[in-house]
């Protein structure tokens, strides 16, 4: 099998594209090469992985899902174990059973997460391996098999659901583990409730841009863009049951942190 270079690349792209943000405020308050500067911490990077072999999460991040069990997860319908198909290696939507959750809650982050549209396909447009990758429960980041099949612009795959469509469509065939690499940042709400900086989204598919510092408008929903509703710093990530069997593997976060 040849390595995918695209996998790697994602992942070290999308934080750069966080952190240059945050480092042209800090400049100031440092002198150019000062070496008393805190170093960042050293990270194992872990390994690119391949279509068809999961890489190896970076050391700090916080594995969610490793090919084994989904005891990091539970059932958004009533809170017990998540009910989903665990197989060899991946996990499978279990039709009716409803979406799972992170049992641990999560703010900025970077998530990275593989799916898997059923093959042969089956149904069309909407109705075509539809999954969705949840951030804090309410933020959709669309999961779809948007490969040769046509759907409304912001509800194929990589869109923010029914608020941005992703700036291509990298989609690969069913059957073909597919990547997302998701920067998020939370949307932050003052002590009044009110909205003071709204959440985006930077998202990677297969390693190519598709939404950059994307900014939303709120929560994403079927027909209906809702307002920004105040609520926790951290979250549970979800994911949806659209009664389709679309598969997942090798999930992992890394919080990150607000520079200090
Ligand atoms: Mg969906």
């Amino acid at each position: 099998m040849r390595a995918d270079p695209r996998f790697a690349l994602a992942a070290a792209t999308a934080f750069f594209l966080v952190a240059s943000g945050a480092r042209a405020q800090a400049a100031k308050e440092w002198p150019i090469h000062d070496r008393t500067r805190p170093l960042p911490p050293v990270v194992d990077p872990g390994t690119a992985g391949t279509p068809d072999q999961p890489g190896k999460p970076p050391s700090d991040a916080v594995v969610l899902f490793d090919g084994k069990d989904l005891a990091g997860w539970k059932s958004q319908k009533d809170g017990g174990p998540a009910p989903w198909k665990v197989e060899k290696g991946y996990f499978e939507v279990a039709k009716g059973t409803g979406g799972i959750e992170t049992r641990q809650g999560f703010g900025d982050c970077q998530l990275h997460i593989e799916f898997m549209s059923p093959s042969p396909a089956v149904g069309e447009d909407q109705d075509r391996g539809n999954s969705g990758v949840f951030l804090m429960g309410r933020y959709e980041v669309q999961v779809l098999d948007s490969y040769n099949s046509v759907t409304y612009a912001d509800g194929q795959a990589g869109a923010l659901y029914g608020q941005s469509p992703p700036l291509v469509n990298a989609s690969r065939p069913p059957g073909q583990w597919q990547t997302y690499d998701i920067v998020w940042e939370a949307p932050r709400f003052d002590k009044d409730g009110k909205l003071t900086r709204p959440a985006r989204a930077t998202v990677f598919h297969n390693g190519v841009v598709v939404q950059h510092a994307t900014v939303l408008t709120g929560p994403t929903a079927h027909k209906a863009r809702p307002p920004y509703a105040a609520h926790a710093d951290k979250l549970p990530i979800s994911l949806q049951d659209h009664s389709h069997p679309v598969r997942f593997r090798n999930v992992w976060v890394r919080e990150l942190k607000e520079r200090p």
